[in-house]
């Protein structure tokens, strides 16, 4: 008997006919005994077009009303693959977040679960249904719902995974497994048979879409082996865990990655004394704003003044503006800046570390390219460089074919 969670992406339920294919592998795959849950996320575009939706009513942003509004998609899918595993003869219960025992924190439209209680999702279970899971969403202690922010279905399949101690989770999407770059935008970029939680989790929050950064936080602090593979095919694809097990490490870079939704706040002329940068992140902090590559310099001529420049994600610029401005009338900034139009590219490798020629190589292959780089942060395993928006594919290229040469 195993017990097997898999989750479904958007475009692998798109249509009526995908969810029936869905279904009718999920059967063929499944061992009499097994015990199978399957997350599942809204239908094709149907995100983006609830979004879009809000957009024709309000510019203003409404983090619960959103919330509300975006699990619906979910909730179509949910019951329409139940239906589907029914139709082929096999019973099957569909359920909210909520109604999985998921719970969340407060923060609408990109909520952290704070805990899983599936005592329904076993009852279930051990009634013999396969359970299908609403991904995306939760309900916060008060019982209000919540989404855990784009991509946030990766996350629920690992927190249910953990939640009924999974025997592993597979996330089925739109290619055959993690690749050293995104392969839509780098054609010769190589599929990797196994990744490290670690180097995945600093691809995620890079911005390899193809896996939600939580997902594989959860994946590591759970030790729960995650299997990213195609829906379409019967193949393989990429283990994520703890350690490699058979793969040389022939590359000491794993990954490039590159995020567009970025965005560059700079805060000119600020007084250089203590507790300013304290101010400015700590307010930006109570209001959940993540900032990310922060570069404080000094004015060679004039001492007493600084400019601060960091990144935060475009979705949270409205909110930003708003607090910097407020922040003006009591610091008195010469000025604020905040530019859209940048990227920022990576590369992700444990192997870097106490290698020094990775940053150089970096650099070097924009330098031959031709572009500038504006903001350059590091961590133990990675390098990310601050573009201009329009060269983030070309710049993404340059440093893959440097580091994996044809
Ligand atoms: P789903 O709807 O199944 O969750 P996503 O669109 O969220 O699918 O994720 C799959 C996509 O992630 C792929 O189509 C691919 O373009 C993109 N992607 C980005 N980086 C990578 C990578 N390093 N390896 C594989 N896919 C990637
Ligand atoms: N439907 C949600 C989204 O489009 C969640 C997901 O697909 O993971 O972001
Ligand atoms: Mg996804």
């Amino acid at each position: 008997m195993a017990l097997i969670v898999k989750k479904f992406g958007g475009s692998s339920v798109a249509t009526p006919e995908k969810i029936m294919a869905v279904a009718r592998r999920v059967l063929q795959e499944k061992n009499p005994d097994d015990k199978i849950v399957v997350v599942v996320s809204a239908m094709g575009d149907t995100t983006d077009d609830l979004v879009s939706l809000a957009e024709a009513i309000t510019d203003k942003t409404y983090g619960r009303e959103m919330d509300m509004l975006l699990a619906t998609g979910e909730q179509v899918s949910i019951a329409l693959l139940a239906m589907a595993f029914a139709k082929l003869g096999h019973p099957a219960v569909s359920m909210t977040g909520f109604q999985a025992g998921i719970t969340t924190n407060e923060t609408f439209n990109k909520a952290k679960i704070t805990g899983i209680t599936p005592d329904r999702v076993w009852q279930e279970l051990n009634a013999g249904k396969i359970v299908v899971v609403a991904g995306f969403q939760g309900l916060t202690k008060t019982g209000d719902i919540t989404t855990l922010g784009r991509g946030g279905s990766d996350t629920t399949a690992v927190a249910v995974a953990a939640g009924l101690k999974a025997d592993h989770c597979e996330i089925y999407t739109d290619v055959d497994g993690i690749y050293s770059s995104d392969p839509r935008v780098v054609p010769t970029a190589r599929r990797m048979k196994e990744i490290t939680y670690n180097e995945m989790l600093e691809m995620a929050r890079l911005g390899a879409g193809v896996m939600h950064p939580r997902s594989v936080e959860l994946g590591k602090h759970y030790g729960m082996p995650i299997h990213v593979r195609s829906t379409f095919t019967r193949e393989t694809g990429t283990f994520i865990r703890e350690e490699y097990t058979m793969e040389e490490k022939e590359f000491v870079i794993r990954g490039v990655t590159h995020d567009t939704n970025v965005a560059k706040i700079a805060v000119l002329g600020v007084p250089d004394r203590p507790g300013i940068a304290y101010k400015i992140f700590s307010t930006l902090a109570e209001a959940n704003i993540d900032v990310d590559m922060i570069v404080q310099s000094v004015r060679a001529m004039d001492k007493h003044i600084i400019d601060m420049v960091f990144t935060i994600s475009q979705g949270d610029v409205p909110q930003a503006r708003s607090i910097l401005e407020k922040l003006n009338e009591e610091m008195d900034f010469s000025g604020l800046t905040i530019e859209e139009k940048v990227a920022k590219v990576s590369v992700v490798g444990a192997g870097m570390l106490g290698n020094p020629g990775i940053a150089a190589a970096t650099f070097g292959a924009l330098a031959d390219a031709g572009i500038n780089i504006e903001v350059i942060s590091t961590s133990e395993i990675s390098i990310s460089c601050l573009i201009e928006s329009d060269k983030a594919k070309e710049a993404v290229n340059a440093i893959h074919n440097r580091f994996f040469p044809a």
